[in-house]
């Protein structure tokens, strides 16, 4: 079986995110469990807390399937060190909040250089900033989302994911999400059978598929390379559906959370349907 939804709005209540999930037919899904765009939020309190948990029990997502996602703003490889320190504790929270909440993952962004330090240099502030972490928390799996590379980001290529991991000390606690419309904005082409296996081959030759925790299925709006993070609904962009179908039917992947980061949530439900549909078309 394949495991299917979108990232859902938690406005409201994290449990709230949980019956969104469920109202599109989802089978997994992805939310933030505070707000993204600042720095502090209150502590979850026990009530938030039993409320989500109920909430997954009784619509039926396991820890697994879920794959919640930081906040924006952390940059753990951040060239200035009191901004760096400031990510990190976020980071921190967010890990802190997920264990809290009985999940086993938290997906990010590695983060952006500023075009004040090196490439390598901002991988190794990651890599230790990842360490921090996980040596503070428990539990958690720390998820290294591939970039696009727009502006300074860095992780827009399988060497710096594989440079980050070569790093972290526990590595039963790291983990990869592949977003298709960043691979593609970042050059990878996911076209035709041949560009997608060969992308995915170069992925696996670095990467071991034990690191694959997630999948985001999107969409580009922008063309091959063009390092512009631009999501679109499945189709509706420059990426085609072959390689959607390829994923879907891949057995490697079949227990990965698949999650929609596309532009209208109004056909979520259908474009979940979609993808489940090609699990049994021939190609
Ligand atoms: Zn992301
Ligand atoms: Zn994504």
């Amino acid at each position: 079986m394949n495991y299917i939804g979108a990232h859902v709005s938690s406005s409201g209540g994290l449990e709230k995110a949980v019956l969104r999930a469920f109202q599109i037919k989802a089978t997994a899904f992805s939310f933030f469990t505070k707000n993204q765009r600042q720095w502090i939020s209150l502590p979850l309190q026990k009530k938030n807390i039993d409320d989500f948990k109920e909430a997954c029990i009784k619509y039926n997502f396991l820890p697994e399937k879920i794959l919640p996602h930081s906040s924006y703003l952390i940059n753990l490889g951040h060239p200035i060190d009191v901004f760096l320190e400031k990510s990190r504790a976020a980071f921190i929270d967010e890990i802190m909040r997920c264990d809290q909440l009985g999940l086993r993952f938290l997906n990010f962004h590695p983060g952006s250089h500023l075009n004040k330090i090196s490439e390598i240099t901002c991988l190794s502030r990651i890599a230790e900033s990842i360490n921090i972490a996980l040596e503070k928390t428990k539990n958690v799996v720390a998820v290294i989302e591939n970039t696009a590379g727009q502006g300074t980001n860095i992780g827009y290529r399988f060497e710096h994911l594989y440079e980050i991991i070569k790093k972290i000390d526990d590595k039963s606690r790291i983990g990869v999400c592949i977003d298709t419309c960043h691979l593609f904005a970042s050059g990878y082409d996911l076209r035709t059978k041949i560009d997608y296996e060969s992308t995915f081959n170069k992925f696996f030759d670095l990467i071991e598929l034990k690191y694959l925790k997630g999948f985001h299925l999107n969409d580009s709006k922008k063309k091959l390379n063009s390092r512009v993070d631009r999501h679109e609904s499945l189709g509706l962009g420059e990426i085609g559906t072959s390689v959607f179908q390829w994923i879907i039917k891949n057995k490697n992947f079949r227990n990965i959370p698949m999650i929609l980061e596309t532009i209208n949530p109004k056909i979520w439900e259908k474009e979940i349907n979609w993808l489940r549909s090609l699990k049994h078309k021939s190609n």
